[in-house]
């Protein structure tokens, strides 16, 4: 049985800075942008490989980790990031409950692309039992801690509506580049990082493109706090546990995968 991992010791390495500091809890999704609820979270080894006997961790409070400091968690991701990823899931909301009917389902979300994309790096970053030591890792860090770095360099960010109340976090994967048969996983391996909560999913990948997904990094400007207008397409809806599982994808797990989560929220018994 997999047991997973949401603290580490009160006084530890911040997943973010890596500073040895006092840790605060993070929650994934942010507060502010979703309904908290009680949650019951299972690893992702377990979610992917099932079986008979099944362990879950209940939390009152949705999916949080207890894994960056004080300065990360509320001048970093709480005071400059978070509001701009609430405000645009927020957005999104409103969207698919108002103009789901639109023939074409395109719509175009005002947002600062920068700042969005700094807050689902962060998080991926945040959303981790353990601190993190890949190169994706390093990458992730290097990113959200430098304001001159506009977008990620060398990654892109993919996006989709996400129609469903769990929320699942993966982070550093293998997956083939092209989805389908053996001849087109010979074409290369990509490494994806995943994080799902409704409305939207996020993939941070190595790979130029992706299964036809938006992607947001090509929005961001020359400055963080610059606007765009994302695209966003309401009727590109996915199976709720693509891309991880599907008769036409492999899934390379790495030291990663241990960490990631799949949670719902809690069912009640009627009784
Ligand atoms: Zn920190």
């Amino acid at each position: 049985m997999h047991y997973l991992k949401f603290k580490r010791e009160k006084i530890d390495r911040c997943n973010i800075c890596s500073q040895i500091a006092q840790l605060t809890w993070d929650h994934v999704p942010p507060q502010g942008g979703y309904k908290v609820t009680e949650v019951e979270q299972e690893s992702i080894i377990q979610y992917l490989t099932g079986g008979a006997k099944k362990s879950y961790t209940f939390s009152q409070n949705g999916v949080k980790y207890r894994s960056i400091c004080g300065s990360c968690n509320n001048g970093l991701l709480g005071s400059r990031f978070d509001t701009v990823l609430n405000e645009f899931t927020t957005d999104i909301m409103l969207m698919v409950k108002t103009s789901i009917q639109l023939p074409k389902g395109i719509i175009r979300v005002k947002t600062r692309p920068g700042l969005l994309a700094k807050a689902v790096i962060g998080h991926m970053l945040s959303a981790s039992g353990e601190y993190g030591e890949s190169k994706f890792d390093d990458r992730f860090r290097k990113y959200v801690l430098d304001d001159s770095l506009i977008s990620p360099e060398g990654l892109r960010i993919f996006y989709w509506i996400y129609p469903y109340s769990s929320i699942k976090i993966i982070r550093d994967v293998g997956m083939p580049k092209y989805r389908g048969s053996w001849e087109d996983f010979k074409r290369g391996i990509g490494i994806f990082s995943i994080m799902k909560y409704f409305p939207i999913g996020f993939i941070v990948s190595d790979v130029e493109k992706y299964e036809g997904l938006e992607e947001l990094t090509q929005y961001c400007g020359s400055n963080l706090s610059d606007e765009a207008f994302i695209r966003i397409n309401l009727h590109d809806v996915r199976e709720e546990y693509w891309p991880e599982v599907g008769d036409d994808n492999i899934l390379l797990g790495g030291n990663g995968l241990g960490n990631g989560v799949s949670a719902l929220p809690r069912r009640r018994k009627k009784n």
